[in-house]
């Protein structure tokens, strides 16, 4: 087993992953911003070095300031987290060159789910249905209007190294293609790097499905269910649960089992998600892979008992997971999460500052990941996330009435969050009917003029 990690993340994730290592007896090394002197991660871990100014291009995202820290600390292994380098095949290169064990997939894995178009055609390859489209990035507008007049409009037009909801274009019609491509392949070059563009089928008001899986490094490979994550912002998640409220039993058993066979195929290792979207009729189609443990992993846990983090460092360490997991998993009741940002409930616009009163909710089936404090910032440099909410029930309409209850509870002074939007979606009787879909938010609730404070 590792004896030290180093974790390349702050925020709620860092402290999470000091959980998962002190849990397994193993010692953590911080790295932190100019910005983040004052972090809790900083106190929490064992050692912390400061890796760099504010700006996350010269310190979290800076690969030769992080493994000169790795270095210096001399530890084992190193846990990207999400976000900045976690889908960087390039950096889990530098790592095995270093003789540091990257926690995640092999660095040709990930440069694969890198590129979403290679992904979705291997995904093809290995049996999984994925949406209609152009087979690879496109190369011509003509090459556009063939494929998009193949597969009918509206057709979307994504970057094949997106993310965060960026770099997608709905398209209506022929005419406006060209253009609209153009445009898309100028905005991902600035935004990615990446000037390639895929097109698909867009699918109006779809459910957003995705599964969990955990693959060891001697070939075993387990999905722990789904959890549907419809409930979003521009493209971005609000608010996220598991199980879904539309996969049946069937479904869930039989698209376990063909991603089992697909993962395996593909080599996939450590954790994993595999995102979907479903049409009115129910048809899952696959979108894209998450090669990384994710913002909403907690839900998961809930419902299965078993530590993502925790496990990720055991695979990473050799283990099978026929050593620590229990099966077969057993689903236990409802869990929702919620994503509290630091940004105005109505507009949406980022909300950074100092928190000058705080109370986190607790009670029964209650969890909270944070790495906020009283007195603390939330600085304007990296995302907006404060907190994530998760409550666990033995039905879903218990899972909504105790976050409800601990939203209630739940007081951020000082900026603006979230919780007012969430609040009124989990007391809205679509959402409480799971009548929802990726325009829940820009149908039901369109912007207002005045705003609540906390
Ligand atoms: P990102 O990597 O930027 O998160 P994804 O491919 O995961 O991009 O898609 C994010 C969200 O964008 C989805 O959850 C969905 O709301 C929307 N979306 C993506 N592809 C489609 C599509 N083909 N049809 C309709 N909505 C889509």
């Amino acid at each position: 087993m590792f004896q030290k990690i180093l974790i390349a993340n702050r925020g709620e994730i860092a402290l999470r992953i000091i959980c998962a290592c002190k849990d397994l007896g193993i010692k953590t090394v911080a790295v932190y911003s100019e910005a983040d002197r004052n972090s809790l991660h900083v106190r929490f871990a064992d050692e912390a070095v400061c890796i760099g100014p504010a700006k996350s291009a010269r310190s979290y995202l800076d690969i030769p300031s992080v493994m000169s820290a790795a270095e210096i600390t001399n530890v084992n292994a190193i846990h990207p987290g999400y976000g900045f380098l976690s889908e960087n095949a390039d950096f889990a290169e530098v790592c095995a060159a270093h003789g540091v064990k990257f926690i995640g997939p092999s660095p040709n894995v990930t440069r694969m789910m890198g590129l979403k178009q290679k992904a979705r055609a291997a995904m093809k390859e290995a049996g999984v249905p994925t949406l209609p489209g152009s087979i690879d990035v496109l190369h011509s507008a003509e090459e556009a209007l063939e494929i998009a007049n193949e597969i009918g409009y509206p057709v979307i037009l994504k970057a094949a190294a997106g993310g965060g909801g960026r770099g997608m274009r709905v398209v209506h019609s022929a005419e406006e293609l060209p253009t609209q491509l153009l445009q898309a392949q100028t905005e991902a070059g600035a935004a990615f790097s990446v000037p390639d563009i895929y097109v698909e089928k867009y699918i109006p008001n779809p459910r957003h499905i995705e599964f969990q899986l955990l693959a060891d490094e001697h070939g075993d490979v387990e999905v722990l269910f789904e959890r549907e994550c419809s409930i979003q912002r521009r493209h971005q998640k609000l608010i996220e649960e598991a199980p879904s409220p539309v996969v049946t039993p069937e479904l869930r058993a039989e698209m376990c089992e063909r991603l089992k066979v697909a993962f395996k195929k593909i080599g996939y290792t450590n954790a994993g998600t595999v995102e979907f979207l479903m049409d009115p009729e129910g048809n899952l189609f696959f979108i894209e892979v998450n090669a990384r443990i994710q913002v909403e992993h907690p839900v998961t846990e809930a419902i299965t008992g078993v530590d993502l983090v925790k496990s990720q460092i055991l695979i990473a360490a050799g283990a099978r997971l026929s050593d620590f997991l229990i099966r077969p998993i057993q689903l236990n009741g409802h869990a929702i999460e919620c994503r509290i940002n630091a940004e105005h409930p109505e507009t949406f616009a980022p909300s950074p500052g100092r928190i000058t009163g705080l109370n986190l909710p607790g009670g029964i089936g209650v969890r909270v990941d944070t790495a906020v404090y009283t007195d603390g910032v939330i600085p304007p440099y990296y995302d907006s996330l404060v907190a994530k909410l998760i409550c666990h029930g033995a039905t879903r309409e218990e899972a909504i009435d105790r976050s409800l209850r601990a939203l209630d509870m739940f007081v951020v002074e000082g900026i603006y969050t979230s919780i007012p939007l969430q609040k009124r979606i989990l007391a809205d009787e679509d959402f409480r009917a799971a009548r929802i879909d990726t325009n829940y938010i820009a149908r039901k609730m369109p912007p207002k003029a005045t705003a609540a404070k906390g």
